[in-house]
């Protein structure tokens, strides 16, 4: 008995469970269908769109509410046909400016009610506006999440004067992609262009710096307040470089008649006395190598071959030749050329 049952109750069991797969199959269908729809409808499918032109393009789209519009418009109709006049309701009237709350009844013809239901629709209040610096277009998002960001995303390439305001409510607003897109764009490009500019910019600074610094022969130490070759000065008079047409071969410390000069460093006196322009004149040569000059002294506490030590006084602040006060003309020779004092000293 039991092994002649087994292959029926098995046959029944079989189509228990393909009854059951189809109900799954049914189910599964039923729930991507009715999903498809949701994204279809997300997506805009059964919605009405409309393009509004004043001044700024405006982007914006019918409410969740299927017909939303077309059902004002006949409420509108029915309304004016009746009273001849038309109040919208406390839920549009957030979306209208005031002055168009009340239709005239010469406003019969549909198009023409519709424009200006549309013109007069005032989109910030429904939706998040978003407004940019030197920037004509008026963006609007259906959410404070999606204006955060497309900020966000310009903040990448800019940082601009944002403000955000409004809310969305049942409307969708629809800022197309392209217009963002766009947007974004122009905005990487002329960050592109600046920081172009900025780099070409710093290479000629880099260059500049190059020539000027060669050499080090004509820096000019303005804000030099280290020592000098003497007992003490008032102020530098003049400094090392170009001094009208000519060249300025030393560096000119402003002290009173007598002060005592120093000797730059150790070394031998080779010439002391009268020298045309620079008056009298001492120079030593020290034993580097290098050469150091002294003009227009009052007077010497030197002689010719002495040898000197660093810091010893070896003449005396005065305004002998070619001098207009007293001062004393500094000059140091490195290989036979004068280089700046100022960078010795
Ligand atoms: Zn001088």
């Amino acid at each position: 008995m039991k092994t002649e049952n087994l292959p029926v109750s098995r046959k029944e069991r079989m189509g228990e469970n393909l009854r059951k797969l189809l109900i799954c199959i049914m189910i599964i269908v039923t729930i991507l269908t009715s999903l498809g729809i949701f994204i279809l409808r997300d997506f805009g499918l059964g919605y009405k769109y409309y393009e509004i032109n004043n001044s700024q393009t405006v982007y914006i789209g019918a409410t969740k509410e299927e017909n939303f519009l077309d059902k004002t418009i006949n409420e509108y109709l029915e309304q004016l046909n009746d009273d001849g006049y038309y109040i919208v309701t406390s839920s549009l009237n957030k979306a209208f400016i005031e002055n168009i709350a009340i239709i005239p009844k010469s406003t019969i013809n549909e198009e023409e009610i519709k424009s200006t239901i549309i013109k007069h629709l005032d989109v910030s209040v429904l939706c998040t506006k978003l407004e940019i610096k030197n920037d004509e277009t008026i963006y609007y998002f259906k959410s404070q999440t999606e204006c955060d960001e497309f900020v966000k995303s310009l903040n990448e390439y800019i940082t601009q004067e944002y403000t955000c305001n409004g809310d969305t409510q049942d409307y969708r607003v629809i800022t197309k992609q392209d217009i963002l897109d766009n947007k974004l764009n122009s905005v990487k490009e002329q960050k592109e262009k600046n920081d172009a500019e900025i780099r070409r910019q710093e290479e000629l600074k880099r260059q500049r710096t190059k020539v000027t610094s060669r050499g080090g022969t004509y820096r000019v130490n303005k804000n030099y307040s280290g020592g000098a070759p003497m007992a003490s000065y008032t102020y530098i008079s003049s400094y090392y470089g170009k001094r009208g047409s000519g060249n300025h071969t030393g560096v000119d410390f402003a002290a009173p008649a007598g002060t005592p000069i120093y000797a730059w460093k150790s070394g031998t006196v080779t010439f002391v006395g009268w020298s045309g322009g620079y008056g009298k004149f001492i120079i030593v040569k020290h034993d580097d190598g290098t050469v150091s000059r002294y003009g227009h002294c009052s007077g010497y506490a030197c002689s010719q071959g002495q040898r000197v030590e660093k810091g010893q006084t070896i003449g005396y602040v005065g305004t002998t030749g070619n001098s207009t006060g007293n001062h004393l003309h500094f000059e140091i020779q490195i290989n036979g050329c004068f280089v700046n004092p100022l960078n010795y000293l």
